[in-house]
């Protein structure tokens, strides 16, 4: 039997990056991080980490600084809605696909 993060044992499988399929195509808005409000790259610890707790694709690191990948990430918005310091804005799409041109 797998067990958790904490040790106990647990009968269900956690969800991870890439069990939906590449679901970074489904995203309209690009979350990204403001490294000079979020709360582990400000203070250089390991903080907060919210946006990695909620997020339901688990595509944010528990790093400092957090990084997402996209690849996976759909855009759902909940990170940017959670964090306590407002570090996540939602930028659309179309900016990126411009630039990448
Ligand atoms: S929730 Fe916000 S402040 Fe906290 S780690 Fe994530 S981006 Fe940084
Ligand atoms: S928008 Fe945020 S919470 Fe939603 S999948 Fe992407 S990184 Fe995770």
């Amino acid at each position: 039997m797998k067990k958790d993060p904490f040790g106990r044992h647990k009968s269900h499988s956690e969800p991870g990056p890439g069990d939906g399929g590449r679901t970074g195509s489904w995203r309209v808005k690009r979350p990204v991080i403001d490294l000079t409000k979020c709360i582990p790259a400000k203070k250089n610890k390991p903080a907060c980490f919210t946006c990695w707790l909620f997020c339901p694709d688990g595509v944010i690191t528990r790093t400092i600084p957090p990084t997402i990948n996209y690849e996976y990430c759909k855009g759902c918005e909940i990170c940017a809605e959670e964090c306590p310091a407002e570090a996540i804005s939602m930028i659309d799409e179309a900016v990126f696909i411009k630039k990448e041109k």
